[in-house]
């Protein structure tokens, strides 16, 4: 059984996440969209609310499940018994930051294999953080999300 954890902040998840999951379900028999919990991060969003727009997004798969955790993701891919972790790459900033992480999570996970999709052109420009300024500026988001993601 290959299982994967797809870990982020999804505050909120936006069309470049979901696509990513989507790409990646003929890999996986299963993919956990772990919803992360950091101290040292200031969401927008609350984790029950970023939750409950993952849960209704992937309804419908039943290879998908929605976690969370608190710290470290490899403890979290050691608890579901996960050997791969999924990431995306939309461009050399994500690269060099990816690389390191990835590379420390084969020392310290059991195991851990990262899997990097490319995200697609039109998906590209999209991030959580753009997302929230727009958010903030009251702009309309929904070219940047999904339509389970009910803001305003
Ligand atoms: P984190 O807090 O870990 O950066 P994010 O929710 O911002 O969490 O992102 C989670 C993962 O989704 C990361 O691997 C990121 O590269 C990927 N990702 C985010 N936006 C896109 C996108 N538009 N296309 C493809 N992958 C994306």
């Amino acid at each position: 059984m290959k299982i994967c954890v797809f870990p982020g902040s999804f505050d909120p998840i936006t069309k470049g996440h979901v696509d990513l999951v989507r790409r990646a379900l003929p890999l996986f028999d299963k993919i956990y969209v772990a919803v992360g919990i950091n101290d040292q991060k200031k969401y927008l969003f609350s984790l029950e609310q970023r939750i409950e727009w993952c849960q209704q997004v992937f309804k419908h798969d039943v290879q998908v499940e929605i976690g969370n955790f608190v710290g470290l993701t490899v403890n979290y891919c050691r608890s579901v018994g996960a050997h791969y972790l999924l990431r995306g790459l939309r461009n050399a900033s994500d690269f060099d930051y990816e690389k390191t992480i990835s590379q420390l999570n084969t020392i310290i996970g059991d195991d851990l294999e990262t899997v990097f999709l490319i995200a697609r052109p039109e998906f590209s420009h999209i991030s959580s953080t753009i997302v929230r300024e727009i958010i903030k500026g009251k702009g309309d988001v929904s070219a940047f999300v999904p339509s389970e993601v009910g803001i305003g």
